[in-house]
């Protein structure tokens, strides 16, 4: 099946570079991007600003049904080994209420792939498989043990998702790692959140590793020296009171995704994630040719390549996973006016791969 949408504002290729044309899509795949207006009928975009799709590279679905619980405690009372997340999720009944709600509110939003650090074992990983069932979006699940093989864990999952380099004792590790790699599935763990654990978890070459907040100069060296991808999580971060990571270093030395963390803790919104670390990383380094480009990569492409998912850049052959924004005609910078301007009402399209 052939579609053609014309009149439109693509960001077109891996730089996003300005394309006022059409774009054609054939069977869940680019066909074409043209400049000027297609021979072919089409449908009218309206000058409408053609993006891809966001990449939500670390989320946790599971307590989304207890948003903003336990606002005004710590990190430790709230989402730590005994904290207040871990009783929410016990009741299952709830947990899947939540994952659903989540993987619909991630689609509204514009999100188009998603990566999961799902508690609970296999049975954990399994109500994320379910609800992906009824609610199509591109999930990537990363389960934990939970006194389940690791074996059973990666027959259901993705890869392994770890929550911390204190989770488990270095032989358990360097198993998880191995059989990862030899399933050719993912292997990645929180680092950096509350203490600087860095060297140790770049020790297990992780395929990513998720938040960065306390790495100082020597562990930002090993990171971007090893080529060690990043996802970050800086809204959920401040919500914590735990700091922010060095965001503006991370993203020019490393590729790097964004993630919106623990529904409990943070709203899913990738457009407020991107606007956020926009503002903090010119503010950080108080370098105002910080680029908005390089946010709205690390929003949407970047998370992709990190979670060896299919390349959604608007280029042709590319699969077709992109939202378009109701344009408006005083935007200056379409890439700059997505993440500073534009609120999940002005997505007016979305075109999705699932
Ligand atoms: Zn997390």
């Amino acid at each position: 099946m052939e579609k053609i949408y014309g009149n439109a504002i693509i960001l077109d290729g891996k730089d996003f570079e300005i394309t006022r044309g059409y774009i054609v899509v054939r069977d869940g795949r680019i066909k074409e991007i043209g400049e000027g207006r297609p021979s072919k009928s089409f449908e009218d975009l309206k000058r409408g600003i053609v993006c891809p799709s966001f990449t939500n590279a670390h989320v946790h679905t599971g307590d989304a049904s207890a948003q903003d619980y336990g606002i005004y405690k710590s990190i430790e009372e709230r989402i730590g080994a005994e904290g207040l997340k871990f009783i929410v999720i016990e009741d299952k009944e709830k947990v899947k209420a939540g994952i659903e709600y989540a993987l619909k509110e991630m689609k509204l939003q514009g999100t188009g792939a998603f990566a999961d650090f799902r508690e609970g074992g296999i049975e954990g990983v399994k109500l994320l498989k379910d609800a992906l069932d009824k609610i199509k979006i591109k999930g990537v699940i990363l389960g934990r043990l939970n006194g389940d093989t690791p074996e059973k864990v990666l027959e259901y999952s993705h890869g392994f998702g770890i929550s911390s380099t204190d989770a488990y004792n270095f032989n358990t590790f360097r198993n998880l790692r191995e059989l990862a790699k030899n399933e050719k599935k993912l292997f990645a763990l929180h680092a950096g959140e509350v203490k600087d654990d860095i060297k140790e978890a770049l020790k297990l070459r992780p395929d990513f590793i998720v938040h960065l907040t306390q790495a100082d100069e020597e562990s930002l060296e090993e990171i971007f020296k090893s080529k060690t991808k990043a996802v970050l999580c800086p809204r959920a971060n401040a919500t914590l009171a735990v700091g922010l990571p060095r965001i503006k270093d991370i993203l020019e030395n490393t590729l790097t995704a964004i993630g919106t963390d623990n529904v409990m803790i943070n709203s899913l919104s990738m457009l407020r994630e991107a606007e956020f670390i926009f503002k903090i990383a010119r503010a950080q380094s108080r370098d105002y040719r910080f680029s908005a480009a390089d946010v709205l990569k690390a929003a949407t492409i970047n998370g992709r390549k990190i979670l060896k998912l299919d390349d959604n850049s608007l280029e042709e052959d590319n699969i077709a996973d992109f939202i378009v924004f109701r344009n408006n005609r005083y935007i200056y910078n379409p890439t700059l006016g997505i993440i500073h301007r534009f609120e999940k009402s002005d997505i007016i399209k979305i075109i999705t791969e699932e």
